[in-house]
């Protein structure tokens, strides 16, 4: 304080002398006079106001120097997690008398710095929530039936409940399933599927179905009847194309393919969120597309080439049996071509596997905790 009182007597004191010699630029000269003028004969001040030199006349609060000048710090918002505007211009900026916060009451003193600060923009407050994944965590993608466990870190929006990430600690190793999952690729067909269906029901195997969405657009009932014989139905894209191999596709036509093929799934009752690229074609920008719209995506360990033209029943059985082991994810196909080898191996293939002590599983969504996108409460 008592320093301040000095400076502000020394800054009169220059202020009058220099006015004195009239050595000042004719500029100045004008608005010092215009000050002196303005305020009634009262005595000028030199104060800094956003980085610029100017002249107010004693007794000039904050409030009034702000008024005289323009001074107007922005105003920030409140934004939502993505950074969207939740209540425009509430946070309120403020003045910074020689760099401290200031009322507007406050008088000026000669030397005094004025800054104008603005309000910054203010994230909606996040809640995070930790969850333990019971049953443990699928990768992504999922090569295997086998779960890690850990818990799920889930921080949101506290007041749009939006998502802002969602992040998975293992607790320790993956624990692989003694079981095997048992898919089918590029169905529904109205030829084979139905019989497929069948001798799963017989054999009491619950499979996983990877279907095409045009396909299952025009075959919903097939969908259907998966669905109520207890399979679990993913999906394998809307178009199945496969040329540029489909995780070189550009990234909107990638996203349209996920999101079509979803949407007709979800009409159809279907929710495991399972995405299967066509022909296995992944790569990390892949994976976080399809986790963007909720999805894991899934392949295989085991191929025993079924849809190669001219495989045998026999020969699908033995490439199946060879490779199988505990938590083996296996490719096969209802769809796209003549199944009827696919159909005749199936009784030889759940047999093989049963008697190693291996049960056969339908493949499942992960909790609903690890689903990306969507962050309703
Ligand atoms: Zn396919």
């Amino acid at each position: 304080m008592l320093l301040r009182r000095v400076s502000v007597a020394g800054a009169i004191v220059i202020v009058a002398a220099v006015a004195a010699v009239a050595a000042v630029a004719a500029v100045a000269v004008t608005l010092l006079a215009r000050e002196l003028v303005g305020g009634g004969g009262r005595a000028s001040l030199t104060v800094t106001v956003a980085g610029r030199s100017v002249h107010v006349v004693e007794g000039t609060t904050l409030a009034g120097a702000a008024a005289r000048f323009g001074l107007q710090p922005r105003a920030g918002d409140v934004v939502d997690v993505n950074g969207q505007a939740l209540r425009a211009g509430v946070v309120a900026g403020s003045f910074l008398v020689d760099g401290r916060p200031a009322s507007p009451e406050t008088r000026l003193r000669s030397g005094d710095r004025i800054t104008v600060v603005d309000g910054h923009d203010r994230r909606e407050p996040l809640v995070r929530r930790v969850v333990r994944v019971t049953g443990g965590m699928a990768n992504n993608p999922q090569f295997t039936v086998s779960h890690t466990p850990g818990e799920q870190v889930i921080v949101k929006g506290a007041l749009t409940h939006e998502l802002l990430s969602v992040q998975f600690r293992p607790s320790g190793p993956a624990r692989v399933e003694q079981a095997v999952a048992l898919t089918f690729d590029d169905g529904p067909s109205p030829q084979y599927t139905p019989r497929i269906l069948a001798a799963l029901t017989r054999l009491r195997v619950r499979a996983t179905f990877f279907v095409i969405g045009y396909l299952a657009e025009a075959n919903p009932d097939l969908v259907r009847q998966e669905l109520r014989l207890g399979m679990a139905v993913g999906n394998h894209s809307y178009n199945h194309p496969e040329v540029p191999p489909f995780a070189q596709l550009p990234p909107q036509l990638l996203t349209d393919e996920i999101a079509l093929g979803e949407q007709v799934l979800s009409r159809l009752g279907a929710r495991p969120h399972l995405f299967r690229p066509p022909g296995g074609s992944t790569s990390p920008r892949l994976v976080a597309a399809a986790a963007a719209l909720g999805q894991r995506v899934v392949l295989w360990s085991v191929d025993p080439a079924d849809w190669r033209p001219g495989s045998r029943a026999k020969e699908i059985v033995k490439r199946v049996l060879a490779a199988v082991r505990p938590g083996s994810i296996v490719i096969l196909h209802d769809g796209g071509g003549d199944r009827s080898a696919t159909l005749a191996a199936l009784p030889a293939i759940v047999r093989g596997i049963r008697r190693r002590g291996l049960h056969l599983v339908a493949l499942t969504a992960n909790p609903r905790a690890a689903q990306g996108a969507t962050g309703s409460p």
